[in-house]
């Protein structure tokens, strides 16, 4: 699923956080979306997922521009960084209970076996651990069938084998054909997973590319210097 973004503006108050973004999005890719902190990397997720409204500009997806058409959400999987579960529900209920709101085909059975969630199913959410709530947020993300993925912060409090989960599954996902944004603060998971940076910086796209050619334009060694060293260099966007 290919998105167009042009010339995108958002200002909260007299804080510009996006000045201009332009960037094509193209199918069968990972990107991995990073930025300082406050760069506006949330407000460009939400702005394509229609819960932030751009004061100028566009997106299109499947060629279409989003604005005050939401149905194309329902292609969206989108894996929220801080899962604001209701706590007084079983694990088990709020699976139900989204499998009922999206209407849609659900493989949810293999995840919840993949992540060890059986022994789960009956807890209420308030009382997991930080990282089996995630390992819930998962289940709920990937267990539709849609051809856009976005991700923050997937790998917030997951154990080891949870972690190569997690990234089988994207692969796996990436290999069906389909679009995947990811933000992330672990840099060897991005480095594992991402086809393509997206640098934010002062509201711009400030550069896209390859981690090889980030490392080329950057001169430096390794990916976390590169990503360091990446404001310091002239702009390739
Ligand atoms: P990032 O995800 O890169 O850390 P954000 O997109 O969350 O950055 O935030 C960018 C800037 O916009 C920050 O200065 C933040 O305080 C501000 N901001 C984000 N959302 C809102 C909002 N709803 N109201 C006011 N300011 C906001």
């Amino acid at each position: 699923m290919t998105i167009h973004i042009e010339n995108l503006h958002k200002k909260f108050g007299k804080n510009q956080v996006l000045k201009g973004v332009d960037l094509t999005i193209t199918e069968g890719h990972i990107y991995a979306i990073l930025g300082p902190n406050g760069s506006g990397k949330t407000t460009l997720i939400k702005s394509i997922l229609g819960m932030v409204i751009p004061d100028k500009g566009q997106i299109s997806i499947l060629d279409r521009p989003i604005k005050k058409d939401w149905k194309y959400r329902k292609h969206i999987n989108y894996l929220p960084q801080i899962a604001n579960f209701p706590p007084n529900i079983k694990v088990r209920e709020l699976i139900h209970m989204i499998t009922d709101l999206r209407n849609s085909p659900s493989a949810k059975k293999e995840l919840i076996e993949r992540f060890g969630l059986e022994p789960f199913l009956n807890k209420k959410l308030s009382t997991l651990s930080g990282g089996t709530k995630q390992k819930v947020n998962i289940v709920l993300t990937f267990m539709f069938n849609s051809p856009l993925i976005i991700l923050d912060e997937p790998t917030t409090g997951l154990d080891p084998r949870a972690l190569i989960y997690l990234k089988e599954l994207i692969q796996a996902e990436k290999a069906q054909g389909k679009t995947i944004l990811i933000t992330s603060h672990i840099m060897q998971f991005v480095q594992e997973m991402a086809d393509e940076i997206l640098y934010l910086l002062e509201g711009e796209i400030y550069f896209k590319g390859s981690i090889a050619k980030l490392l080329e334009d950057t001169q430096q060694k390794n990916f976390e210097h590169a990503i360091a060293a990446i404001t310091t260099t002239k702009s390739h966007a």
